[in-house]
């Protein structure tokens, strides 16, 4: 059974609701999350996430596993990018026509081109790893002995992206492959950027710089024939994550390795070695001198490449997540009431929640399932000091705050910010809709992007007391009730009221809700109807006092 992720329209978003529910203890495990299918929009993200238990083992079958990862970008993929995301159908028509270049055939003539040339040019770090794996690249890096300025004279297209590290970003058909000249990093001081890059002469040298052995792997573009100077076979094969060289040094150097071992071992299922996570351990703290962008950047990829729980596990054992995020770390231990939660404290909750989360979920849907709950341990009254049971009253509200505080932090975007907040702050009126009015509840599933909403009450409940009444009576009603309903023409704007005699207000606006609510209320239907109910409501003296005056 193939698990749907949560998809943008509403139908679908269904369909991937009924899937999960009636699969909710045959799913996965953490770490074990499956392709999503490709059958459907995904949110947002790159998709394609496959654990290793999934994976063709890349040793005893290695021309199988390079055939899978290219004919998912030149057969099956046709009508999805290079991200397993769906394309317009038109452009992969165009593609048949003037065929559209892959990444990898992209990464192959830049490769092609240098050799041409007498330089060294390898396929090298990740792109390497994931087709071994028998996964779709995100991207392609190649690595050369050409400078930066021979690159660029080779390459016309090309931009320096961080020419002072020796990249080149080779851009061709709206895609781009970035070219490294071999380099060794020298210093480190801001704990994040070398203070030097020295070229280095061969791959070998290369590749020590690289964080962990399962990046420092170079391919010929050609052969696919494997280099391998640091062990990064062998670990791919044992699934392991192990710094290349002394782990104290590298998590030293840059401490965004910190969290990237972390996210690496999460969306492989893999383990990190007892060397490489001690030295994870000892530098956890340090973390915090990696800019706030870089962090949330990690972070959101992190919940979204469908290992989240997994990964919050590793940030937790690790003393990462206290570092990063300590409003989440202080879920820990914070008891709920066993009638609504017999799951267990808040973390486990929210950690029984983020499993839930696909491979591409919407990032703003991830960060508003991982804080949803964030206000419960400054509002935790224990079933002794209540009277009757434990209550976290007021923790919505103080959710909202931290969770503004929190975005501020990471430098979300004004708009991430927005809907993060909201979902935060709206999470607790489903278990009201049934008895909402008309007009409140259609307002409510109004909010922008509300299947985000919808989504995150579905996995709140099935990551608890598994009731679902409140969602099945919102998509119910969201099923039958036609769009035009839910948001009908306006009847009267201000213009009216001016017309009507009404003097321009405060008034306006709580006059226009009004008609608003009687017309989502089915109580009034055309202009006229919506006059005379003003009229009733807000005083016709005003009005006729209007009348009389010459206009
Ligand atoms: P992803 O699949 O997320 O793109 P990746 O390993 O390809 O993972 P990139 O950021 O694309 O990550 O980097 C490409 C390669 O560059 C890595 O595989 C690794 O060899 C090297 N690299 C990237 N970041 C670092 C770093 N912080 N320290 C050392 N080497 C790095
Ligand atoms: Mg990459």
């Amino acid at each position: 059974m193939v698990h749907r992720t949560f998809a943008s329209s509403r139908r679908t978003t269904g369909q991937a609701s009924v899937d999960i529910l009636e699969n909710w203890d045959r799913r996965p495990r953490a770490g074990t999350s499956q392709r999503p299918n490709r059958d459907r929009i995904v949110l947002c993200g790159r998709a394609g996430s496959r654990s290793t238990a999934q994976l063709p083992r890349f040793s005893g079958d290695r021309s199988r596993n390079k055939d899978n990862a290219e004919s998912r970008v030149n057969g099956q993929g046709q009508g999805l990018n290079e991200f397993g995301l769906e394309v317009p159908i038109a452009r992969a028509h165009a593609a048949s026509h003037n065929r559209v270049m892959t990444p990898r055939e992209l990464a192959n003539s830049i490769c092609e081109t240098l050799r041409s040339h007498g330089h060294e040019a390898l396929l090298a770090g990740g792109c390497v790893r994931d087709i071994l794996l028998g996964r779709e690249p995100a991207d392609y890096d190649v690595a050369t002995d050409a400078t930066p300025a021979e690159v660029m004279a080779l390459f016309p297209e090309s931009v320096g992206v961080g020419a002072q590290f020796g990249v080149i970003a080779v851009q061709r058909d709206g895609l781009k492959v970035e070219v490294a000249t071999f380099r060794a990093d020298v210093g480190y001081s801001d704990g994040r950027h070398p203070d030097t890059v020295v070229y280095a002469r061969s791959a070998k040298e290369d590749v020590q710089r690289r964080d962990f052995t399962i990046n420092g792997l170079l391919m010929r573009h050609d052969t696919s024939e494997e280099l391998d100077y640091v062990g990064g076979q062998a670990d791919l094969r044992a699934g392991i994550i192990r710094a290349i060289g002394e782990p104290d040094r590298r998590f030293r150097e840059d401490k965004l390795r910190l969290l990237r071992a972390v996210r690496f071992a999460a969306r492989f299922g893999f383990t990190i070695e007892p060397a490489t996570i001690d030295a994870i351990r000892r530098h956890a703290r340090e973390i915090t001198q990696v800019s706030p962008e870089r962090v949330r950047d990690e972070l959101t990829k992190l919940l979204t490449e469908g290992a989240a729980r997994r990964g919050f596990e590793l940030l937790e054992q690790t003393g990462l997540l206290e570092a990063v995020l300590p409003e989440i770390a202080a879920l820990k231990g914070v008891e709920q009431p066993p009638q609504f939660h017999p799951e267990g404290d808040v973390w486990i909750h929210t950690r029984l929640m983020i499993e839930q989360l696909p491979a591409g979920a919407s990032p703003t849907l991830a960060w508003g399932v991982l804080l949803h709950d964030v206000g419960k341990p400054a509002t935790f009254k224990s079933a002794r000091e209540t009277g009757d049971r434990i209550r976290f009253d007021g923790h919505v509200d103080v959710g909202v705050r931290m969770t503004q505080d929190l975005t501020r932090r990471l430098r979300f975007s004004n708009d991430d910010t927005e809907q993060i907040v909201a979902l935060v702050a709206n999470h607790m009126r489903f278990k009201d809709v049934e008895q909402m009015r008309a007009s409140t509840l259609k307002r409510f599933v109004r909010l922008p992007r509300f299947e985000e909403h919808l989504e995150l009450h579905r996995l709140d409940c099935l990551s608890s007391h598994r009731r679902l009444e409140s969602y099945r009576f919102v998509r119910r009603t969201l099923a039958e009730t036609p769009p035009e309903q839910i948001r009908p023409p306006r009847l009267l704007t201000g213009d009216d009221l001016l017309d009507m005699g009404y003097k321009p207000g405060p008034l306006f606006s709580e006059i226009l809700r009004a008609v608003e609510d009687a017309q989502l209320e089915g109580q009034v239907k055309s202009e006229g109807e919506a006059k005379d109910y003003v009229q009733r409501g807000f005083g016709r003296a005003q009005c006729e006092a209007a009348e009389k005056r010459p206009r």
